[in-house]
């Protein structure tokens, strides 16, 4: 097995030297293995650069944002607002739609609390009400946190929920899309790309249909903003959800994207301090967004550290990031594809398909097989990838998952389809 990338499929890839600049990839595993991380789709690894960045806003600007009228105050806020600024720029937005939350369960619930709000608001707001009669369309690939956020909002507003179905081949089955987004649909939520599947969902063509009937369209872009090129403006979308940790960021902070004139409607899901105008004891105002909907201290070091992933990314080139990755998926869905015994879950083309590549081996349960690549040394993700309805579609009770970006070689992929087979050896089964 070799150490390095094969230069006869050097067009686009990104050089193996990467590796070097994530110190935990350094280390060894399971009796002094070398490392092969192939679960970024869960959470990425963290670049020097962020874990720097965050070290030095701790160490030399640490401060509350947006109060107080000292040095480091200003600094913190400067920093903070600067790396607002970056991250826009990263998706094509301008920063005043940037909200900051958690991570994008948070920013899709976000939508959500608000939408249910809105029927204590004003007229303003009459765009997100929600009632018995209306309906939500979602996609049978949803990560869970854009299904049951969604669910939950039919329940308490009386609201339907409705789903786009898969094909045999892991795409939406896009057959009925005329008769389930209809002049009763609210709001469209789908995945840009799947996390098990890997399936690029076609985002641009459902936010045109969505538009057309009046609804909203919310995009779960937690697997697309870190691996491909995306332009906020150029999807089509209402609100876009992404996670730092899974983009080589910080974990603790997430980004909802809405278009302006949206957020400006839309009334706040979390109230106390930091989101606020005037206060009375019986009324209350709001700032505008993106302030009204970060109450309470916001996670600054870890957005710094975000505005410092971004640009590692954008120094790498998100068209590099997104040309590696799909030689490495080619690649990986060729080795996989030699093997008896292994089934493919999702796409086995690389077209309109990211790096996440989920599979079955005959005979052998996704947990054992992760059990054995772990003892390689191969670290992949087992079981339903908080996605069950995916795995109820295809009658399987989990997949193994391993999943790719910017660090991973071809060697890592070898190192994978190997330990695949050393797998069916052990279970007896090949
Ligand atoms: N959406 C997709 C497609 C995901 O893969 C994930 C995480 O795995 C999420 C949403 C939720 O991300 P987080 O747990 O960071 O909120």
């Amino acid at each position: 097995m070799t150490e390095t990338v094969d230069s006869t499929r050097g067009a686009g890839l990104l050089p193996a030297e990467l590796k070097k600049d994530f110190p935990l990839l350094q280390r060894t595993v399971r009796g002094g293995r070398p490392l092969v991380y192939l679960d970024s789709g869960a959470t990425a690894q963290k670049p020097a650069a962020v874990l720097d960045a965050e070290r030095e806003f701790y160490e030399r600007h640490n401060a509350a944002v947006h109060r107080g009228a000292h040095l480091l105050a200003e600094e913190a806020t400067d920093a903070f607002e600067g790396a607002r600024a970056t991250i826009a720029t990263f998706v094509g937005a301008v920063p005043g739609e940037i909200v900051f939350t958690k991570n994008a369960t948070e920013a899709l619930n976000l939508v959500a609390y608000s939408m249910s709000n809105a029927a204590m608001a004003g007229p303003e707001a009459a765009r997100f009400r929600l009632g018995p009669g209306d309906e939500i369309v979602v996609t049978e690939m949803e990560h869970h946190a854009n299904l049951v956020p969604w669910q939950q909002l039919c329940l308490r507003t009386g609201a339907t929920l409705r789903w786009f179905g898969l094909t045999d081949d892991g795409r939406l089955d896009l057959s009925n899309a005329d008769e389930l987004i209809n002049e009763r649909t609210r709001l469209v939520a789908l995945t840009h790309q799947s996390n098990v599947l890997g399936t690029v969902t076609p985002v641009e063509e459902i936010a045109a249909r969505a538009h057309a009937v009046g609804a909203l369209v919310a995009v779960d872009a937690a697997q697309s903003v870190p691996h491909m090129p995306v332009d906020v403006t150029a999807l089509g979308a209402d609100f876009i959800a992404f996670s730092g940790h899974k983009m080589l960021g910080p974990t603790g902070v997430g980004v909802l994207w809405g278009r302006r004139e949206l957020l400006e409607a839309m009334p706040p899901f979390i109230t106390g301090g930091s989101m606020i105008e005037v206060v009375r004891m019986d009324a209350t105002t709001f700032l505008p967004p993106p302030q009204r909907f970060e109450a309470g201290s916001p996670n600054v070091a870890q957005v710094v550290g975000l505005g410092a992933a971004c640009d590692y990314l954008s120094e790498l080139g998100m068209d590099r990031v997104h040309a590696h990755e799909e030689i490495l998926l080619g690649y990986a869905l060729e080795r996989l594809g030699e093997i008896p015994g292994v089934r493919l879950v999702g796409p086995g083309t690389v077209e309109s398909r990211g790096g996440a590549v989920s599979f079955t081996v005959d005979g052998i349960h996704p947990h054992d097989v992760g059990q054995v690549l772990d003892e390689l040394g191969v670290e992949v993700r087992v079981g339903q990838h908080c996605a069950a309805p995916i795995c109820r579609r295809y009658g399987i009770p989990a997949t193994t998952r391993a999943s790719l970006y910017v660090y991973n070689t071809l060697a890592d992929v070898d190192a994978l389809a190997d330990g695949v087979r050393h797998a069916q050896k052990f279970f007896g089964t090949a």
